[in-house]
């Protein structure tokens, strides 16, 4: 089936039930390739899907849903025809002109119970490339060393592309399903748009409306060729941002003057970076730690059993914080500079300079406190702080006690390795905490084993997923959703 016709046909069907369908450029757009007829229960053996997944993540990866613009419905129909090749009716839930969210659902029963209904969600947009600093097309998904190279390979195309392979796994099983699964593609995760899962909640839960979710979030720590643990992730930082405002009195730059803003502007973001904001400890964040300890080394491990001591905590805490970015930012609020401005020309002095600051918050901790202690850190009259709209809304972890989180902990570790599973808190967002808003128990879990290096890539240049981590993270995302999804 050719590729135009895949969109005549979804645009008719789509216009009947949403209205407008934005026009689609049909010129480069892959089209999936063929339905493989399967002959044993696709659950048992995931390889011959997982291959299949490859070349979906391959053209997911061609279709460039650069945020912004985004751009995600050419992807939505994409995968739209993929599930309609496999009989089944995919749903686009458009939230912007040409932004739109895709849906499909397998049921359980006529009458759906969506307190049981798990979701398999994963993004469709990517942040933007650099493509001078690309080895390679980022948009070309190219093979090499059995690498697949793209923007979004890993965040979060991989995922949308997993999700898929074990949600057309279960219809093509004809599994007899104790809980509907629904799979969701949504748009505008990297920019937390007007398109993004904020939007597509207030506008159509009823068509995802679910009790449990996987999504991205955690990952599969590969280190020194073996997986060292898994990080579950059920909870998340807040983002907001804080406007650092310096005022002075504008001038001609041959006389300068003490209030000169930006000197002061500069004084205060000098203050900002040497500051450390206080430890707090979150329930998540302590398991993680204790089970992390013994799979360090020796040293370090020590330090972390070191984080709540009385005598030494405040040492130990330091000790941690510098071996990792990661940790310092799991264990207190950050307080991160990103973007300056002032001036209007060389020579002359002017009235106001401002900096952004990027602050990521504990669930728990609020913008308040953190203006307040930076109020009294900065302590100059001509420096103001300005929190900016659409600051992160705290929501309640996911428990560590569901039948669904203990299933993916006890399939993903006996997966990898015996490898242990832990609780892990994000200090990156993620869709998932809008969903855990709704009273759904979302957990993150990329399930594809990924060391250091290749997380590095992730927003930055080269992005690429190895594919044998690709096809093992399927196989493991089918066992945890077989087993919490089908009956036995
Ligand atoms: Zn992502």
């Amino acid at each position: 089936m050719n590729w135009n016709r895949i969109v005549l046909v979804l645009a008719g069907a789509m216009t009947v039930a949403l209205g407008a369908v934005q026009p689609i450029a049909g010129q480069g757009i892959p089209q999936p390739t063929p339905a493989v007829a399967q002959t044993q229960s696709p659950l048992s053996s995931t390889s011959a899907i997982a291959k299949e997944a490859e070349s979906w993540l391959a053209d997911l990866i061609k279709i460039n849903t650069s945020n912004p613009p985004g751009n995600e419905q050419i992807a939505a129909m994409y995968i739209a025809a993929v599930l309609q090749k496999e009989g089944i009716k995919a749903e686009l839930l458009e939230l912007t002109p040409g932004r739109s969210a895709v849906a499909a659902r397998l049921r359980s029963a006529v009458v759906p119970d969506p307190s049981k209904a798990l979701l398999l969600v994963a993004h469709l947009d990517e942040v933007p490339v650099d493509k001078s600093r690309w080895t390679v097309n980022p948009f070309a998904a190219v093979i090499k060393d059995r690498y697949l190279y793209g923007r979004g390979a890993i965040d979060d195309k991989g995922m949308v592309a997993a999700n898929l392979a074990v949600f057309i796994a279960l219809k093509r099983s004809a599994a007899h399903l104790n809980r509907d699964v629904i799979f969701l593609a949504t748009a505008d995760e990297e920019a937390s748009g007007d398109a993004s899962v904020k939007m597509l909640i207030a506008k159509y839960w009823d068509k995802f409306a679910a009790g449990y979710a996987i999504n991205e979030g955690g990952n599969v720590f590969l280190k020194n060729g073996k997986v060292q643990y898994i990080g579950v992730q059920a909870s998340e930082k807040i983002a907001a941002n804080v406007a650092v405002v310096a005022h002075g009195t504008s001038g001609h730059a041959s006389q300068p003057t003490k209030d000169n803003p930006v000197v002061h502007l500069a004084a205060a973001l000098a203050k900002i970076g040497a500051y450390s904001p206080p430890v707090h400890f979150t329930s998540i964040v302590r398991r993680y730690f204790e089970g992390l300890a013994p799979l360090e080394d020796d040293e370090i491990g020590k330090w972390i059993r070191s984080l709540e001591a009385p005598d030494r905590g405040e040492h130990a805490q330091r000790v941690v914080s510098e071996a990792s970015p990661l940790w310092n930012a799991m264990l207190r609020d950050t307080i991160t500079p990103t973007v300056l401005s002032a001036g209007v020309a060389n020579n002359v002095i002017p009235a106001e300079a401002r900096a952004n600051l990027n602050v990521r918050l504990l669930p728990g901790d609020s913008i308040d406190a953190v203006i307040n202690d930076l109020n009294k850190l900065i302590n100059d009259p001509a420096v103001k702080l300005e929190v900016q709209p659409n600051a992160g809304l705290a929501a309640p972890p996911s428990s560590l006690e569901s039948d669904f989180y203990n299933i993916i902990t006890k399939v993903a570790s006996q997966e990898f390795g015996g490898a242990p599973a832990l609780p892990f808190q994000s200090t990156w967002l993620t869709d998932s905490a809008q969903l855990r808003l709704h009273n759904v128990q979302a957990y993150g879990l990329v399930p594809f084993p990924l060391t250091q290096e290749d997380l590095r890539r992730m927003h930055g240049d080269d992005e690429r997923i190895p594919l044998a981590s690709f096809d093992k993270g399927v196989d493991v995302l089918a066992k945890i959703v077989a087993e919490f999804a089908v009956s036995h």
